[in-house]
């Protein structure tokens, strides 16, 4: 199985992506994830990529294709995978397909995460995050059972420096200029389903289940 998750920053994505990796055993390919452990760890993909991510804009399509493409040929995914945060642009879509076209694959699902831009503000300001184990939380909707603490890991989590209000905004611009082009891209392969993601996260998971079966 092979799925792609769309949506908004901030809709629910990631949240999602890890369940369904989970339940059907496939690698959950975050390129989000990717590039905070490339930071953290001081690479110079990090640094370059830092740039963008602080100002809320995308990493350059060729600092983030091949990392993809080359992700995908690896043993874990010959079984499948899920795709969250990529792709984000036209170009990125495209040189997805030529790499699959080339392995004689394609995608079986682009899942829409649909949250409407005003919902959005409230997700993003309420997310903390683990940076040792990528667990994502939200001190409302999807609270850690102790404060401030990891579940998964008992580290501290913390708020994405890019979740501040103003950068959040431009990350909106970004996707409704940039990212929500592939919804159409998608629409016309056929391969396109859309979700209600202002459902709790049960009843969100449950419609995607429905459609990947
Ligand atoms: P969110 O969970 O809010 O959707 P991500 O963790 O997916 O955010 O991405 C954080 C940032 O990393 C993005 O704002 C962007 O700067 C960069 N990024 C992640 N994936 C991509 C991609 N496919 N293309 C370009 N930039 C990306
Ligand atoms: P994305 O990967 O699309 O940027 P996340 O999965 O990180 O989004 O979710 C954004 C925030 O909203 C997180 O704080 C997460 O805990 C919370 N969240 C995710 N799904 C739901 C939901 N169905 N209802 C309420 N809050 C949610
Ligand atoms: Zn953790």
């Amino acid at each position: 199985m092979k799925i792609i998750m769309l949506g908004a920053p901030g809709a629910g994505k990631g949240t999602q992506a890890k369940k369904i990796a989970e339940k059907y055993g496939i690698p959950h390919i975050s390129t989000g994830d990717i590039f905070r452990a490339n930071i953290k760890n001081n690479t110079e993909l990090g640094k370059k990529a830092k740039e963008y991510m602080d100002q809320g804009l995308l990493v350059p399509d060729e600092l983030t294709c091949d990392l993809v493409t080359d992700r995908i040929q690896q043993d874990d995914c010959s079984k499948g995978f899920i795709l969250d945060g990529f792709p984000r642009t036209i170009p990125q879509a495209e040189a997805l397909d030529k790499a699959l076209t080339a392995m004689g694959q394609s995608m079986d699902y682009a899942v829409n995460v649909d949250v409407a831009d005003e919902n959005i503000i409230d997700r993003m300001s309420g997310r903390r995050a683990c940076l040792k184990c990528g667990a994502t939380y939200h001190i409302i909707t999807i609270p850690p059972k102790s404060e401030g603490i990891c579940d998964n890991c008992g580290s501290e989590l913390v708020q994405r420096e890019d979740d501040k209000p103003e950068t959040v905004k431009k990350r909106l611009d970004v996707y409704h200029e940039q990212t929500q082009p592939l919804i159409d891209y998608y629409n016309n392969q056929g391969i396109l389903r859309t979700v209600d993601g202002t459902k709790d996260f049960e009843g969100v998971f449950q419609d995607i289940v429905m459609i990947l079966g």
